[in-house]
């Protein structure tokens, strides 16, 4: 029999009550009995949900208060000294690493967290020191929530990340200088004593992810492997089924033969269904393959008829007890259950398939290849009818944009003129001084601007009475920058609620969800809006606040928006057209508004991609360069039809481009503002390296903080600046937008940033 499995289930709960619960503990409205008590309910409650849904292989560990990684970190105890020693009880030793931790005379920040490969979720990064050591902690997580499970009477499969994995994803402490994967050989000891408990508690198999597999590998990463998983093989041990997930394996099957004495592999074959084939050849004669075909990174609904065959491929070469049906990865990466969804249109709801209803699609996909289909024919013909009729909806295809598509030409990316003709009519036309100040966006968003929000989407205020509100807010936005004395104007986005939801709301081709919360670090989750179709913009969308704001200007205002990539990377895309035809189709929508923007008199434009980089493919070669060549021209589609004279900006949250430089320069962007203040400031050397022509606001102050810069940091900053860029390149600007500050230090810190362009004004 094919068995079914779920790699991992969303921790929050379907109303986000691990979010609620954890943020009371922190603020000391939560006991830590009742914070655990909550925690194990939803233990129980998803574990049900899967065994009622039919699961064979139902995983544990992999709930975790803040992040799995983390659990590791503290497990093995390879937590830095600062925060043992504080001698904070074990719970909250691990939210310190986690989230910082300020009272009763301890002061420790977090540890750093980084995005998890191309997901929007955050790990905690295991952080390590030189003479390292490790040790396991004594009731270890993986075992105590297997005897939970076990309790409830349900059989889990343990899920771990693997050793190769956490080292390779961690790195040397502050001040230190070991090389991570050097510490293998002590921490393997800890994983076979964990493995032996585990095995000791009734674990027949684990779920060992070794997500860096899918990854460009150092000689030195490859050649862990096999050494470290001949020692966890056994008798005492349960049986290992190694995960990868995000991409393929190919380019390190030299790796495989290593590993053949493991139980089975997990390959991810939503995201690559071609290693399908190779993968089989890889295999040694007993070994078992997990055939991830649910998406575990997205939402829509599996195409039942593709999964089952790829499944029967997989069964022709193995035969079927050596076969498991699987989501692609954890369930983590979608939100919890459709059902709570009352307001999506309900031809669109049907397309969808969220962690609850996933579940019961790899139950439905492993009956359908061991009993044959007629013994879930429902299921299939239900299925089938749903695919069938999104790909011939019309939500999913608009003949106008197609059209449209089919008529964008090369010449519709580039600029008029080049930079240097474009520059000297900017220039004259927008004025603009030696050290041009300006701002990134938003201003601070007051709890007044939330309030009138509230009320106008209740209701409870007419369309006119929100627009005077939000006109009052710009003009007061006005005037404080003419106090200030900046050079470009910003209206300040006292609109927006969110940089992608605010245009995805005005765009056709996107739904919102009420409940679709995924969880993106810690307590933090975020809601991302769907692409279901061909996207296409019916009415201008910012065109009327940044209007209203060039009339009561006296200076150039900047208009604002957010970046066909940003938009594409911050929703769920489509799964049935590539993301290069979504983002074009994106830019051609911001086009309009670009050149609508001009027309109403808004001179200088700003287009932010600060998920540019975050989209980059996770091995170099080709497949980034391809990302790279029409993410750029996705940007450039939606810049270029505006008249030399208009100024065009764009915006990034980093400022390493080491990696993809001649992207950045590609985009041909007037004025690039980059988030720079907290960086070595060598790193804007590359721009001088390249000779790079074109202008270049590199923050001068850190906006995630309330601190206030003073004059002189800020003229010793730029100063700094001053080594890699020319005077006429240099914009000064903050990192970026200011809407999480409070007035108060924002309007102290401009005031010190104009200052400081002034001083270098009157020197140059
Ligand atoms: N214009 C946006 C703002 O100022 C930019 C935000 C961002 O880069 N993440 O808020
Ligand atoms: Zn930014």
């Amino acid at each position: 029999m094919v068995q079914s499995s779920v790699l991992g289930f969303p921790r929050m709960g379907g109303n986000r009550e691990l979010k609620k619960a954890n943020e009371a503990y922190w603020a000391d409205k939560l006991s830590r009995e009742d914070l655990l008590k909550e925690a194990k309910r939803l233990r129980l409650e998803h574990w049900k949900i899967q065994k009622d849904a039919g699961v064979d292989v139902i995983p544990s560990n992999d709930f975790a208060f803040y992040d799995h990684i983390l659990d590791h970190i503290q497990m093995f105890n390879a937590i830095p000294e600062r925060y043992s020693k504080a001698s904070l009880d074990p719970l909250d030793e691990y939210f310190a690493m986690g989230r910082g931790h300020q009272k009763d005379g301890v002061d420790v920040p977090s540890l750093e967290m980084v995005k998890w490969f191309d997901s929007n979720y955050h790990y905690v990064k295991p952080t390590l020191q030189d003479g390292q050591t490790f040790k396991l902690a004594s009731d270890p997580k993986p075992v105590v929530e297997f005897l939970e499970a076990k309790e409830a009477g349900v059989i889990t499969r343990p899920v771990l990340i693997g050793p190769v994995s956490f080292l390779a994803l961690g790195k040397a402490d502050r001040d230190q200088s070991v090389d991570p994967i050097s510490l293998l050989d002590k921490l393997v000891p800890v994983y076979a004593e964990l493995l032996e408990k585990l095995k000791a508690a009734g674990a027949e198999t684990v779920q060992i992810d070794e997500p860096v597999l899918v990854l460009d590998l150092a000689p030195k990463i490859k050649d862990a492997f096999k050494p470290a998983y001949e020692k966890l093989v056994g008798d005492k041990f349960p049986k290992l089924l190694l995960a990868t997930y995000f991409g393929d394996i190919v380019h390190n099957f030299d790796v495989l033969p290593g590993l053949q004495s493991l139980y089975g592999v997990h390959i991810d074959l939503v995201r690559n269904p071609e290693q399908l084939e190779s993968v089989l050849g890889q295999l040694g004669p007993n070994q078992v393959l997990s055939a991830g075909v649910v998406d575990g990174r997205n939402i829509w609904k599996t195409n039942f008829k593709r999964a089952v065959e790829t499944v029967e491929t997989a069964i022709q070469k193995l035969s079927k007890d050596r076969v498991i049906v699987a989501t692609s990865s954890s369930l983590l990466h979608t939100p919890h259950s459709l059902d709570s969804e009352k307001k999506l249109p309900e031809e669109v709801k049907d397309w969808f398939s969220f962690a609850v209803q996933k579940t019961a699609e790899v139950v439905a996909i492993a009956k359908a290849v061991t009993d044959g289909p007629a013994s879930v024919r429902e299921a299939l013909e239900a299925n089938a009818k749903s695919i069938q009729a999104r790909a011939s909806s019309e939500r999913t295809n608009n003949k106008a944009v197609k059209d449209r598509q089919s008529k964008v030409t090369e010449a519709m990316h580039e600029r008029q003129s080049p930079f240097p003709e474009r520059y000297a009519q900017q220039k004259t036309h927008l004025s603009l001084p030696l050290f041009p100040t300006t701002t990134i966006g938003s201003f601070p968003q007051t709890k007044e601007i939330r309030v009138q929000r509230n009320k106008f989407t209740k209701g409870e205020i007419t369309a006119e009475q929100y627009e005077s509100f939000i006109n009052k807010e710009i003009d007061d936005n006005v005037k404080i920058q003419d106090e200030l004395g900046l050079d470009v104007y910003v209206h300040g986005e006292p609109e927006r609620n969110d940089m992608v939801q605010y245009f995805g709301e005005r765009l056709d081709g996107y739904v919102f969800t009420t409940n679709g919360w995924v969880q993106s670090y810690g307590s933090r989750c975020v809601r991302p809006p769907i692409i279901v179709g061909d996207v296409s913009r019916p009415a201008p969308m910012t065109v009327k606040e940044s209007k209203y704001a060039a009339s009561v200007s006296k200076k150039p205002m900047k208009g604002m928006l957010t970046g066909p990539i940003t938009c594409l990377r911050w929703s769920y895309p489509r799964d049935d057209v590539h993301q290069s035809v979504q983002a074009q189709q994106l830019a051609l929508a911001l086009r309009d508004e670009v050149v609508d923007l001009e027309a109403a008199g808004v001179y200088v434009i700003q287009v932010d991609e600060p998920a540019l980089r975050e989209g980059l493919p996770l091995r170099s070669g080709r497949e980034r360069e391809n990302y790279l060549a029409w993410a750029v021209n996705s940007f450039k589609l939606a810049c270029a039809g505006v008249k030399d004279s208009t100024q065009i900006h764009s915006h990034f949250c980093y400022s390493e481009f080491q990696d993809f430089f001649h992207a950045i320069a590609a985009l041909d962007a007037d004025v690039l503002s980059i988030e720079n203040s907290k960086s070595d400031a060598k790193l804007l050397k590359v721009f001088e390296d390249t000779a790079y022509p074109r202008h270049i606001g590199p923050g001068v102050y850190d906006i995630h903080s309330p601190r206030v810069p003073s004059e002189q940091e800020i003229k010793d900053r730029i100063a700094e600046m001053l080594k890699f860029l020319k005077p006429e390149q240099l914009w000064i600007n903050p990192d970026c937008g200011l809407k999480t500050r409070q007035w108060k230090e924002t309007k102290a810190a401009l005031a010190n940033l104009v200052n400081a362009a002034k001083f270098y004004r009157e020197k140059h």
